[in-house]
Order: C-alpha cells, then structure tokens, then sequence
C-alpha cells in the first residue's frame, strides 16, 4: 500500500502515528504496526466464523480522531465463543470502501479479560472529513461502516444528530435504527438505557430475552449479546459516530449511587455495578479508560466545531438516594427540596459549571437522562426520580446555565415519551432558562393503563408545548448558527419487525430565545 495511501498526513509515518496513540487515554490497549515488545500475540489457529457478529461502531468524535470498536464474538448469547486467548485485530480507516487509500492502520489486541473488546482512538485524521473503517482478523474482515471526525474548532458549518434512548428488547422491535440510518446523520447521541437488564416473559411482550434477570459479568455480556446483534441497531452504528451515556437500566432499574432498587441488596451492589460498568464499556465506542471497579466516569465534553458543545452527563453514578419514598410518582416532601441532595455530585456538578462557562459553542446541548423541567401533576405529585426529586441540585445548575448565558437545549430519555417544554423549576411563573426535547424511546413502552392521565395532566403544564406517551422513534435535530430544529420522527408500531416512520411534529428553538415553536 506504499504509495497508495492518498492524502494522509504526511508528516507522520505509519508505525510512527500509531506508536505515538499508544500513549493516550489510559485502558485503549493499542499495538505498533510493528511487533510490540515481546512480540504481537499470535493469531490462535482454527478460530469459529462469525468473528463479528456484533458489528462494529465509532464514536467520541474529535477534530483529529475517533475511537473505532468492535467485539470478536461467534457466541454472543453463550460467553462470546472465543478461545481464552488475546488476539491480534488489524484495523485500517480509508477515504473509500474499496480501501484503495488507507490513511491509517494498525493492530490492536482483543483482550480475553475485556471480552474480546477492541477500542482504538485513532488519531491523525483530518478534520471535518468522512472516513470508511474495518477490522480484520486472520481471513475475517467485519462490515466496513463511515464515521467522521468534527470539524475544525472555529466550524460553525451545520449538523445534524440524532438524539435516542430506550431499548427495551422485549418491547418491540427495532425499525427506528433503521429509519435513523437512512437520515444521514452527522452525530447519534443515546440516552441511556441502550439494554434492560430484567428478565424473561410478561405480559404484551414482543420478544423475550435471553435470561433472568442479569447482575454478573457474565450474564451482562450475554444481555449485551443479544442487544448488539440487532441488526437494524447495527446499521445505525455504521452510518456515523455516536456519543453514548447511559442511564439506569444498564445496570439495574432507579438505583442510585450505590443504592441498589431494592436496599437489602446493598452489600451486593458495588460488584453488580461494576460487572455493568464494564460491560457497558466492553461494548461501547468511547473514549474512557477500561473500568477496573464500581466507578467508572463518563461524564465528558464533546464539541462540534463552535457550533454545539456536547455536555454529557450522568444522573445516576453519583445521585443522593431518592428523597421522598422508593415509588416514581409520590406527593411532594421536603427532602424533594432538600439543599443538601445532588444528582450529579459534586465534582461532575463543577465540571459542567467549567464546561458551560467555557464553552465556545452557539449552542449547549445537555445530554441528559431524566426529565428536566418542571413537572407537577395534579400540582402535588411529582415523579421523584426526576430532576424535581432533586430540585435544588436543579436550581444550581440553572444558575450555571444563567452564569454562562448558554443556548440550553437539555435533550432526554428515560420517560419512553416525546416531548417539548421551556425549562422551568418550581417557581413555574419564571423565566425559561433554555429548551428541553425529550426524545421518545427506539422500543420501550410507556404504560398504556395510565398514557391518557398522563398526557392530560402533561399537557395541561402551560411551559409544556409538546407531549406524545403513544409512539416510538426518535429525535431528529439540524443545527445552524441561527436555528436549531427538532423533527419528531416516529414510527407506526414495533409490533413488527419494520414499520412506516411519519415525522410527528418539527419544532424550532431560535439561538438567543428559550423555548421552541411550531415549525
Ligand atoms: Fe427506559
Ligand atoms: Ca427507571
């Protein structure tokens, strides 16, 4: 491939580029296109077919780089099928999918302790540039899938991402990933609750899972199996980075902190969330070392250009335990209001003060887990497990988005709903600090027993412009310097394996004016 590697940064040889990654983020275990000291592990003989059953995915974009993942696994519902060996893994990032110009390659190590998990940050990559990528292992090639980097710092060229959540497998079925695949998306960013670790059967089920209920690293990886090998979900990996958080389900429904749903099994909890944590990282494309315990931080800056800052946030690793009783929906209490409770804890609460108050962006989207904005019903309930069970930490972070003057679009998960509403706190006649979309769910299902009260009692919110608890998708969102627009796109049933996909509602946020109207 000498003198054909198109316009690679040229100033950098090969092995020396990929010599010089090895010293990034701690835990992405990279090898030289060159033997490592004591030599590459040798390719095990006889390895099963179907090496990459799981696809493969990019994400973390930065202006120079992106992390490249894949997971070698010919058994992904049994403990992955590999041999308890590492093996070595080329990887190459081309202009086309021919790989007629390879700009950079490599070799990176599954590691058998990381269940064959392979994270590479590439770096050395142009700017604001489309690239194809693939794996190979032995006479195994993966599917080749696109990514990108972000463009250059001072960018304010258009983008647009897709905002998802909330997979529950036994719901329904995926024909959202598939529609998301073909908008031609810049950025996907999910929510959280990219698995459900409950167990088998119920009522109106769709599909079953593959297990009781999961708390091992073993079992984690099996539910992890079955989710990754969804190929509609997989088609959306391969059409453009994501930026991933997670939510509770990943590890066990409403925890909080190391407060476990049920609090008997506290002593437990540490190791089960652990066991998660890095089985979330095992299958995921992101830049953050490999989690050696129960904590894992993933709270992060990802910028596009000057145009969007990413503040990813995670609302469940550090949050006080949930005030007022161990329900969702309950009657106000005072811990509901109590200064001394946090939902992001303290040091990630100062880290998004920091990245707000620097961010060079037009606009700050908070990636967010659980519904924001006010939301009294019947003006004495509230859904503790949202950020009104933790109001004053809400207040704090009003004030840095205040402090900052930021274009706040806060964009969430969690309730499988779709929604728009000015963010607001308790004093509900207030100023709306920014604009909260809250982006449906790919397939979990809203209880349909209680969907009419709650889209009453919702709509009845006068700083709520927007409430659908009936159908599934995802959020659709163009940004420019002026306009940020948000396109509902949601489809007729996940009932079956495909579906039509109608845009439900298209609604514009205007830099410099909270809120958002009827497009
Ligand atoms: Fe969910
Ligand atoms: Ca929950």
């Amino acid at each position: 491939m000498g003198q054909d590697r198109g316009p690679a940064p040229a100033r950098v040889s090969r092995r020396g580029f990929v010599r010089g990654m090895a010293g990034g983020a701690a835990g992405l275990v990279l090898l030289g296109a060159g033997p490592l000291p004591g030599g590459d592990p040798p390719l095990p003989p006889n390895l099963p077919d179907g090496l990459f059953s799981l696809g493969v995915a990019s994400g973390d974009p930065v202006p120079d780089g992106v992390v490249l993942w894949t997971r070698l696994a010919p058994d992904p519902l049994n403990g992955g099928g590999m041999p308890a060996v590492d093996v070595p893994v080329r990887w190459q990032v081309a202009h086309e999918d021919g790989f007629r110009s390879v700009v950079a390659e490599g070799t990176a190590v599954a590691s058998a302790a990381l269940a064959h998990s392979v994270h590479v940050d590439v770096r050395g990559l142009r700017p604001g540039a489309w690239y194809h990528y693939r794996f190979i292992v032995g006479d195994q090639a993966s599917p080749v899938a696109r990514t990108r980097t972000t463009p250059r710092p001072t960018s304010r060229a258009g983008l647009r991402f897709l905002v998802a959540s909330c997979q529950n497998w036994k719901d329904g079925f995926w024909s959202a990933w598939a529609h998301a695949a073909a908008e031609d998306p810049d950025l996907v960013v999910h929510l959280g609750d990219y698995i459900y670790e409950g167990g088998q059967g119920g009522a109106g089920i769709v599909r079953d899972h593959n297990s009781p209920e999961v708390a091992t690293l073993d079992a984690y990886r099996n539910r992890w199996g079955l989710y990754k090998s969804d190929p509609a979900l997989q088609a959306a990996h391969a059409v453009c980075p994501w930026v991933v958080t997670w939510d509770d389900h990943e590890v066990e429904n409403n925890y909080a902190g190391l407060v476990p749903q049920v609090e008997a099994e506290a002593p437990g909890f540490p190791a089960r969330r652990a066991a998660a944590y890095q089985a979330w990282w095992e299958h995921q494309p992101v830049r953050l070392g490999r989690p050696t315990g129960p904590d894992l931080r993933i709270h992060r800056t990802i910028d596009w250009g000057a145009l969007a800052r990413f503040h990813v946030l995670d609302t469940r690793q550090y949050r006080s335990n949930q005030g007022c009783g161990t329900e969702d929906l309950g009657e106000d209490c005072p811990d509901r209001t109590d200064p001394t409770t946090t939902m992001l804890g303290p040091e990630q609460e100062a880290w998004l003060g920091q990245s707000l108050a620097s961010s060079p962006a037009t606009w700050d989207v908070l990636a967010n887990q659980v519904v924001m904005t006010a939301m009294p019903l019947a003006e004495t309930f509230f859904n503790h497990d949202q950020w009104d069970g933790y109001s004053a930490a809400r207040e704090r972070l009003f004030a840095q988005l205040r402090a900052a003057q930021a274009n706040a679009v806060v964009v969430t998960g969690d309730i499988h709903a779709a929604g728009v509403a000015d963010l607001i706190g308790d004093d509900l006649s207030g100023a709306p600090v920014g604009t909260e979309l809250v982006g449906s769910s790919i397939s979990s299902r809203f209880d349909p027993a209680t969907a009419d009260v709650a889209e009453l009692l919702i709509a009845g919110l006068e700083h709520v412009d927007y409430v659908n608890v009936r159908q599934r998708g995802y959020l659709r969102c163009d940004a420019n310097p002026a306009t940020l627009t948000a396109a509902f796109r949601l489809v007729d049933t996940v009932a079956t394996p495909t579906s039509s996909i109608t845009t439900a509602s298209t609604w514009a946020i205007r830099a410099g004016t909270p809120g958002a109207q009827l497009a």
